[in-house]
Formats: structure tokens, C-alpha cells, sequence
């Protein structure tokens, strides 16, 4: 299959009249800018990569927007986890399917496809397995192929209520999972979508709140080699101070000086790092995933960006509580909240790029590699997951700014279509 783009956003930038070959498993075979167009061609007007989504905590969507009164002051994180745990207290397998399939639509819709699910609700609401233990697992995942969009998921261990050891609450019962529980589900749900290249299979840590470094090491010993490796980390000032009473250091230098930190991990949030700790995650080469969004609903914190662009570290997006599902907002918002912190404009930058395109490329790319999905630009080997922009009315549609206008000033930012390993879902 040809597919014939009159603007096409290669690694290099944009170009005209490209020609992209697909081979019948959905992989590009081969990208040719200056083509001339053949009578079979499928057409096409601008396009790029589609995003990953980096983080999703499908169920959280039930909660969107719900938890925005309050009968006191204080709310912030802790207290919208509350909230958090009284719904997951609640949920079957089929309502997670039912809040997944439709959350998941929207997100093929808002140009993601593939989705990290970073996933513990393991057990039932009494805290005892279900006699298939992937019974939760395999909602997700038949969500997300129903949708049409491929999944990352992420079975995440978590057995501890804090960095001390204290045992797990009562509402955090369906969360609990050793070790084995967790490489046991990860192996059971490889075999069963083996051959499915829409379904990647990683692992793990909820945090270092969550999670002992011994069994985190052990985890990390009893998965197959080269899987997304991901962690909720520094998200919260109160975390790090936990962890640091606990381990006298910070959680990201922790991390980096208990683990092999590499291209494979994915450090969610990080929102709460020092100048070096984030220059030690860019050298690692590890994915940093931020999802704007969540962490300002829930009065997080902004994530030093300049620098760590500066470092040349790489990040993707994630719409985590799912409050929002669109690619567009989280990285409107990434800049914008960077602009307010820091008086100043344009500050996501990488080399000649604006900030729009360099946001939406750098955000692509990164969410692939961590999602473990060969996709997230249009070159050879990489999936065919595309997006077709809106057709422009404006006459000064021209290739420096099709982007920026998409992400700072496009009125309904979702893309006109977007296909999936070679075919056009919506
Ligand atoms: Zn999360």
C-alpha cells in the first residue's frame, strides 16, 4: 500500500508530495519526498506521526471532572486520592472494559494510538484475586483492540502503603501484588496476545512509595529483557520528603543509583527533581512522561522542561487521570505553564524547530520508544501510525507554522483522521 502526502513532517522536517510505502504487517517500507503520484496511491493532504500516550489510568475517567467542589480548604493530591480510592473500590471487570472502551475511542479520536495503561486494579473490591487473575488485565487489553488502538500495559506491583513498609490500607487491597503476582500476569497476558503486534506487554513499579528496592530489583530480574520499564516518581513534594526520611536521598537519584536506568524506562511525572537529577535522567537516556493536564488538576507542580531539553532529555505525554484526552492540550499546556513560571516565551526548543513542532515531534518520538512501539515519526521501520491534519482555509497555510497553529490555536484540536498501522480508523 502507497500512501501519497502532499506534506508529509519527516524527522527532517516537512516536505511535499511524499510517497510512504507499507508493508502488509502496517510498517512504513519506505518514505520518498519529490514523488510523483500513481493512480493507486491512497491520498492524503498533511500529515504526521500520532502521538503514544505515555500514561493512562483508563478507570480514572469515571471520576473526570467530578472532583471539583470541596466542603473544605486544603484539597489537594492526598485528598483527591481518597476520592480516587472509594471509586476503585467500586469497579468490576466490566465496568473497567465499559470506561476503558470509551475513553480509549476518544483517545484514537485526539490522534493517540497506542496507550501506556499503568495498571493496579488487580483484585477484586474485597481484595481477593478473581479466578482468572487477568480478568482486569484482559478488559483493558480487549478495550483497547475493540478501539482499534495498540496498548502498552503496564501490570504494576505495589505492596506497601509507604517508603517505611507500612502494610497496604483497606482500600488499597486491590492494588496488592508481590513480585510474582505481577511477572505471573505479565507472562500469562504475552502468551495470550502472542502475535499481536498491537499489544506490548511491559512492567512496572507503582512507585518507591509502593514499592521496596529489593522487590523492585527483583522484578526487574524476572522480566524479559528489553520491556518498557515504568514508575510514578517525585510527583508529590510530600513523596520526596518521604523517601528521602526513609533512604536519605531524593527519589530520582535513588532510583538512578539503586538501578540500570536506560532507554527503556519511563519516569512518570518528575515533577519534584533537582537541575542534576534531571541531568542525570537525560544521560541515562530515559523517557520522562508528563502528563500537564493531570499534574495541574491535581496542583502537582510544572516540570523543569528548559533545562532538560537543554540536556538533550527526552520526554513524551500521558493524559494519566484522563481528565483531559487530548495530545493537543497536554503540550499546550506544558509550554504555557512553563511561559507563566518563567515570563518568558518559547521555550521548548530543539535545533531550527518552533516550539509547536518541536513539542509535538520530541512528544511523539518519546512516547513510542517508551511505550515499546516502533513508531512516532514517518521513517523507514517505524509503524504507519499517522495523523491528517485539518485542511487549512487559511492562505497562509505554509509548512513553519502548520504546527503551531495546531497546538496553540486550532479551535477543535483533533486531527482529521487518524490511521493505525496503515489503515485510516476515523
Ligand atoms: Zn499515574
Amino acid at each position: 500500500m502507497r500512501i501519497f502526502a502532499q506534506r508529509a513532517l519527516l524527522p527532517q522536517g516537512w516536505a511535499t508530495d511524499v510517497a510512504i510505502d507499507v508493508d502488509p504487517s502496517g510498517s512504513i517500507r519506505v518514505v520518498t519526498a519529490g514523488a510523483s503520484r500513481s493512480r493507486d496511491d491512497v491520498p492524503a493532504g498533511a500529515i504526521a506521526p500520532a502521538m503514544a500516550n505515555l500514561h493512562s489510568h483508563a478507570f480514572q475517567r469515571a471520576m473526570a471532572g467530578r472532583g471539583e467542589t470541596s466542603a473544605h480548604d486544603g484539597d489537594d493530591f492526598w485528598t483527591w486520592r481518597e476520592a480516587m480510592y472509594a471509586l476503585a473500590t467500586t469497579l468490576e471487570p466490566d465496568d473497567l472494559h465499559r470506561i476503558a472502551l470509551e475513553a480509549y475511542r476518544a483517545m484514537l479520536r485526539a490522534g493517540y494510538t497506542t496507550v501506556a495503561e499503568f495498571h493496579y486494579i488487580h483484585r477484586d473490591p474485597r481484595g481477593a484475586w478473581y479466578a482468572d487473575r487477568c480478568a482486569p488485565a484482559e478488559a483493558l487489553v480487549a478495550a483497547a483492540r475493540e478501539a482499534g488502538i495498540a496498548i502498552c500495559l503496564l501490570p504494576a506491583l505495589y505492596s506497601q502503603a509507604d517508603p517505611t513498609g507500612a502494610a497496604l490500607g483497606a482500600r488499597q487491597a486491590r492494588f496488592a501484588t508481590s513480585v510474582d503476582d505481577v511477572l505471573g500476569i505479565a507472562a500469562e497476558m504475552r502468551a495470550r496476545h502472542r502475535g499481536d503486534a498491537g499489544v506490548v506487554v511491559g512492567v512496572c513499579a507503582h512507585s518507591l512509595r509502593a514499592v521496596p528496592l529489593a522487590a523492585f530489583r527483583e522484578l526487574l530480574a524476572g522480566s524479559p529483557a528489553g520491556v518498557p520499564v515504568h514508575l510514578h516518581v517525585a510527583e508529590q513534594e510530600r513523596e520526596v520528603d518521604d523517601v528521602r526520611a526513609a533512604f536519605g536521598a531524593r527519589p530520582v537519584d535513588l532510583l538512578l543509583d539503586t538501578f540500570d536506568v536506560d532507554e527503556r524506562w519511563c519516569l512518570v511525572h518528575a515533577t519534584q527533581t533537582t537541575a542534576s537529577e534531571l541531568e542525570r535522567i537525560a544521560a541515562a537516556r530515559a523517557t520522562v512522561g508528563l502528563c500537564p493536564t493531570t499534574e495541574a488538576n491535581l496542583g502537582d507542580g510544572l516540570f523543569a522542561l528548559a533545562p532538560f531539553l537543554a540536556s538533550g532529555g527526552r520526554f513524551g505525554i500521558g493524559s494519566d487521570s484522563n481528565v483531559s484526552i487530548s495530545p493537543i492540550e497536554e503540550l499546550r499546556l506544558l509550554e504555557y505553564g512553563q511561559r507563566l513560571a518563567h515570563k518568558r516565551r518559547v521555550v521548548a526548543r530543539d535545533g531550527a524547530r518552533s516550539t509547536g513542532e518541536a513539542l509535538y515531534a520530541l512528544a511523539a518520538d518519546g512516547g513510542a520508544r517508551a511505550c515499546g512501539v516502533r513508531a512516532g515519526a514517518i521513517a523507514t521501520g517505524r509503524r504507519a501510525d499517522l495523523i491528517e491534519l485539518q485542511t487549512s482555509d487559511d492562505e497562509r497555510d505554509d509548512d513553519a507554522t502548520r504546527l503551531d497553529r495546531y497546538v496553540f490555536a486550532s479551535l477543535d484540536p483533533r486531527p482529521a483522521r487518524v490511521m493505525t498501522g496503515g489503515r485510516w480508523r476515523s
